[in-house]
């Protein structure tokens, strides 16, 4: 009964995690249902810290300090529930189960429940970076009870990322399943700015016609301003990175065709049934989707409409700038988008999400870490009641800037016949929001028409309804 915490589940993201704690003086005792990943881990990294191999899930409990605190990083799903099926009856009341494996947050909040019954607390921990960030610093969003967070709070915060400004990149999300809530929205966020890169990519491609290579140094600047990003820097780093077998850009070696695990799916069912319009992520899991129909694209390739040709070189730097305007203003409609939902799911949940220390544990370790986060943590601390990003002084400042590019480049780019789904879905919403009167007041006409929907009236309060197939007189329906 010596080690700090145990690990269960040695894939590369459990032996990262046990080697990070190890690496910042915890004991770490050790457990995989294949025994053989757990030698290797210690044969490998024994000399890292301390570890206790355990060889059964009995063992690796017997080695734990009281209360016993225990990370699962096992494949979410079946697996998960199977292993907290064989750890629970070994566990006694106050000691602490941990999943960071990608669970749904649906199956964190049973899981937390059943766990409750039974007086074991149970923290679904988002954990977001790779498997490096798992090693040198993930941002860890964790759910749960405040008294669990309380117990493991020393040891998340030496392992996790820190941010620019020194502050560890974790804190106590909320009750249940907050924690893995927020990670889905996390990847939600991480399919949209993926996708407006991509956009970007594309249009400087076939439309200002630069090679990646020149793709790579304008991502290269963009990434020194507002939006230096991890994934700015690492799309830079792709395009210049040439295919060892043909001699061509890596990047044109890569089947177009782009997969998807389900966080970003999650996202968008879970956004439909909050009624929370996440359209830039929406878009983005669309734009995967559809890039992965193969017979679709191969039947409709002949489909006519322009195709794409690159402009003059000084008309191409000049698009390039307004290129960055419409990513940046895009990107802020995403993150405005993701907040939104975050906000609904913590309304509908009973969460007491602090809306701007997620943006504050995302600015290192996870994907989508970015500088503009900061702005995202400050607006929240300016205004904890902010109903939209969008309306925060600054950022309404940029996106009046912004806004004129941006419109150039969803225009140009649809009369080249480029498709920018995530640039003009953003753009969509953000005139949606700034709109006087929106055609929603013939939808509600439709409505009644066809179904007695009823509707209400811009002038006087009440339902009413047209007797449409009568003698169209208006009667109170409330
Ligand atoms: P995998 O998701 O590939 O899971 C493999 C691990 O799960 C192995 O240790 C395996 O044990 C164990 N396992 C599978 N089924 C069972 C079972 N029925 N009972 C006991 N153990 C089982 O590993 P990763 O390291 O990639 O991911 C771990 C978790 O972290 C996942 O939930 C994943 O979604 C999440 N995650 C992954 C990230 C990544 O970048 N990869 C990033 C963030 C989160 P065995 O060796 O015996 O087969």
């Amino acid at each position: 009964t010596s080690a700090d915490i145990g690990v269960t589940g040695l894939a590369v993201m459990g032996s990262n995690l046990a080697r990070n704690l190890a690496r910042n003086g915890n004991t770490v005792a050790v457990h995989n249902r294949t025994p053989a990943k757990t030698r290797s881990l210690v044969e490998d990294f024994g000399d890292e810290g301390a570890f206790v191999p355990a060889e059964s899930p009995q063992e690796l409990v017997a080695s734990l300090k009281r209360p016993r605190r225990l990370i699962t990083m096992v494949k979410a799903g079946e697996a998960t529930d199977a292993v907290i099926g064989e750890f629970a009856p070994l566990l006694e009341e106050g000691d602490v189960v941990v999943d960071g494996g990608n669970a749904h947050f649906a199956d964190t909040r049973r899981r937390e429940r059943e766990l409750r019954e039974r007086g074991i607390h149970f923290v679904g921990a988002g954990i977001s970076g790779g498997e490096e960030g798992a090693l040198r610093g993930p941002s860890i969003m964790p759910g749960g009870s405040a008294e669990a967070y309380a117990s493991l709070a020393p040891m998340l915060e030496s392992i996790a990322a820190e941010a620019p400004d020194g502050a560890p990149c974790t804190t106590h999300v909320g009750t249940d399943g907050a924690g893995h809530f927020v990670k889905m929205v996390h990847n939600g966020i991480e399919y949209a700015d993926m996708q407006l890169i991509g956009e970007a990519f594309h249009l400087l491609r076939d439309v200002a016609g630069y090679t990646p290579e020149q793709i790579a140094d304008v991502f290269g600047t963009w990434n020194r301003g507002r939006l230096d990003s991890y994934l700015m820097e690492i799309s830079a780093q792709v395009l210049t990175h040439t295919d060892a077998e043909t001699g061509a850009p890596f990047v044109d070696a890569v089947a177009d065709s782009a997969e998807q695990k389900g966080t970003g799916r999650w996202t968008v069912q879970t956004a439909l049934e909050l009624g929370v319009p996440v359209s830039g992520i929406a878009e983005a899991v669309f734009a995967r989707s559809l890039s992965g129909h193969g017979v679709l694209r191969a039947a409709s390739s002949g489909l006519p409409g322009p195709r794409a040709e690159a402009m003059e070189s000084d008309a191409a730097g000049r698009f390039a700038d307004q290129i960055e305007q419409a990513l940046y203003a895009s990107k802020l409609v995403s993150y405005a988008q993701g907040w939104h939902m975050m906000r609904a799911g913590a309304q509908e949940y009973d969460w007491d999400i602090d809306l701007g220390a997620v943006a504050a544990i995302w600015r290192g370790g996870c994907i989508i870490r970015a500088a503009f986060l900061d702005r995202v943590r400050a607006a929240y601390a300016a205004d904890p009641g902010l109903t939209t990003l969008l309306a925060d002084e600054g950022f309404s400042r940029e996106l009046g800037r912004a806004q004129g590019d941006w419109r150039a480049v969803v225009a140009t780019a649809t009369r080249h016949g480029v498709p920018v789904p995530g640039f003009s879905a953003a753009l969509s919403y953000y005139d949606t929001l700034r709109a006087g009167r929106l055609p929603a007041a013939l939808t509600q006409a439709q409505r009644d028409f066809f179904g007695a929907h009823t509707y209400r009236r811009v002038d006087r309060e009440g339902v009413f309804h047209t007797r449409w197939g009568g003698d169209r007189g208006e009667e109170r329906a409330d």
